[in-house]
């Protein structure tokens, strides 16, 4: 069954045909079949690992900004060229322990996101979420974070059009090259 943002069975996940099918178009990604049916270790929180990385490691890392309590990355599995995962440094899945300091650093690299994405790359829109518990699809559960994701008009069709094409790791890197600097 497809899967919807991080894996979780989604029920009408057909790609969206030309002309958006006359209702709202889901992104459909189809290389993040690979994150999907990779393996998951429980144990690792990628987040926490990229964090404790020196910071010379950022960009190979795709960590875009680090703010005192929150940090925002590239995904490596997006659903959309320059898809930003914003996150709290301190490693938890329950947003209801988040203090107001916490929020505050996540919603300021949330707004800094968007700037930079409305700068680099023109998006007509964000989809902005989060995904809290692996039944709600979040595939790190353990460690929250809000995904920002840009959206142009039409772009269901073009992703479903070129579904084949994986995101290949120089694309990121270029991304990550526009993306960074406007931190
Ligand atoms: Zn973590």
């Amino acid at each position: 069954m497809p899967k919807d943002i991080e894996g979780a069975a989604r029920p009408d996940a057909a790609p969206v045909p030309a002309g958006g099918g006359g209702r709202t178009g889901y992104l459909w990604s189809p290389w993040r079949i690979d994150y999907i049916k990779g393996p998951h270790d429980d144990a690792a929180c990628i987040f926490c690992d990229k964090l404790a990385a020196p910071r010379s490691e950022d960009p190979s890392n795709l960590i875009l900004a680090r703010g005192e309590l929150a940090f925002a990355m590239l995904n490596a599995y997006p659903y959309n060229p320059g898809h930003i995962m914003v996150a709290p440094t301190r490693h938890t899945g329950d947003l209801e322990s988040l203090a107001r300091e916490e929020l505050a650093d996540a919603d300021r690299l949330m707004q800094e996101s968007l700037r930079v994405l409305r700068e680099a790359e023109a998006p007509h829109g964000f989809n902005i979420g989060m995904n809290l518990s692996r039944s709600a699809g979040a595939g790190i559960p353990d460690h929250l974070h809000w995904h920002v994701v840009p959206r142009w008009n039409g772009d269901t069709n073009f992703i479903s059009i070129v579904g084949e094409t994986r995101v290949l790791p120089e694309l990121l890197a270029e991304t990550y090259a526009r993306l960074q600097p406007l931190f």
